[in-house]
């Protein structure tokens, strides 16, 4: 059988560091707070181009604390409306209706299924205040048009990070294109931890600092609280695996890219409509691989039967879910039909090119 995603292959190619690692901390008796956490931080945003990343409990609290830290330096108040694409996680959406601001649902362009930016400026408000971009699948959402909008409108650009680690833009890193990044360190993200993990980056010193404080209290000085702040910290043992796998990423991102280039290039069913491959300037990092098929239950029955798992990212969307009933009266037929037509193949570092072939063929086949 050719898993959707080996989590222990995955890991395993990097036992021997990842339980040095372990040994460390155990040895070490210091857990939260401390050295493997603190260089973790500085290569993390060597490595994404930045002046400050901060290590947090998750994804989700990536973008939560830094919606929070906007509201806490006056830059944005409740009520106030945030930009973000319809077709996306509900993660995104929960970040910001946690923070008592109000998600205005933006559809997908077809093509990507990334935010069509083309769309944006027609919902701006008196209260609009930020654009979430959701670099969907690993693809880049950012043009020259998103960025001369933010700036006409002074309107914040938060990336939603959490599938596009290592990405580029014009030789740029996703995580140092908009004002602030939310990243997911989730075991099945391109860079996964062994449990939860995240991260935020920034340019802005007051930004970061304030992230910093929320996430541990909202104390920059043990027992000196300035804020109503949360607990969220990213553990000396989590910072250290990631730190192992941070080498790796790179090269993961590349072995992804090989993949998606053969599915793209030897799949050749008029039933699927494959992704489309970006542009020269972007380089996409293939978090996920998905096809659209309007028969998307029967591909993924056959690909089963066949020893072949596939995933579905994702069957509802976030307007539809009980947890929005104040959205469920809206329609976006786009992000619709990419819910009800999108089946994600296997694809990761470690999927071999006789498993990639396997795939290829059967597709072929049906
Ligand atoms: C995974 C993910 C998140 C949330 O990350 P967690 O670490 O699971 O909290 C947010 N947004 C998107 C697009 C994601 O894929």
């Amino acid at each position: 059988m050719i898993k959707f995603l080996d989590l222990q292959k995955i890991n395993q190619k990097y036992a021997t560091e990842l339980k040095q690692i372990a040994a460390d901390v155990i040895d070490s008796g210091w857990f939260l707070m401390g050295e493997k956490l603190n260089n973790f931080e500085t290569d993390f945003a060597k490595f994404n181009g930045v002046k400050y990343a901060i290590g947090v409990a998750n994804g989700l609290d990536a973008l939560r604390l830094i919606l929070k830290a906007y509201i806490n330096l006056g830059q944005m108040q409740e009520g106030d409306e945030i930009i973000v694409p319809a077709n996306t996680y509900i993660a995104s959406l929960l970040s910001i209706s946690d923070n008592n601001l109000v998600p205005i649902l933006v559809e997908p362009d077809l093509e990507n299924y990334n935010l069509n930016i083309d769309l944006i400026e027609e919902k701006i408000t008196s209260k609009t205040k930020a654009i979430m971009v959701v670099h969907l699948y690993g693809q880049i959402c950012w043009n020259e048009k998103l960025v001369a909008l933010a700036k006409e409108y002074n309107l914040k650009i938060i990336e939603d990070n959490a599938q596009a680690v290592g990405a580029t833009y014009k030789g740029n890193r996703t995580g140092n294109l908009g004002d602030a990044s939310g990243f997911s360190f989730y075991p099945g993200k391109n860079l996964g931890a062994l449990g939860d993990a995240g991260a935020v980056t920034t340019n802005d010193a007051n930004l970061a600092a304030q992230v910093r404080a929320l996430g541990n209290y909202g104390c920059s000085t043990k027992y000196v609280n300035n804020f109503k702040g949360l607990n969220s910290r990213l553990s000396d043992m989590q910072a250290g695996f990631l730190h192992v796998k941070l080498k790796y990423i790179d090269a993961e991102n590349h072995r992804r890219r090989e993949i998606a280039a053969r599915y793209i290039k030897e799949i050749k069913n008029d039933k699927i409509v494959l992704p489309n491959l970006p542009n020269a300037s972007e380089n996409h990092v293939w978090h996920l691989f998905v096809v659209r098929t309007e028969n998307r239950d029967v591909l993924q029955s056959y690909l089963t039967e066949n020893g072949i798992q596939t995933a579905i990212h994702y069957p509802i969307p976030p307007h539809k879910q009980a947890a929005y009933k104040e959205l469920n009266h809206l329609s976006y037929p786009i992000t619709e039909k990419i819910h009800n037509e999108v089946l994600s193949l296997p694809i990761s570092p470690v999927l071999t090119d006789e498993e990639v072939s396997l795939v290829i063929n059967l597709i072929n086949k049906i």
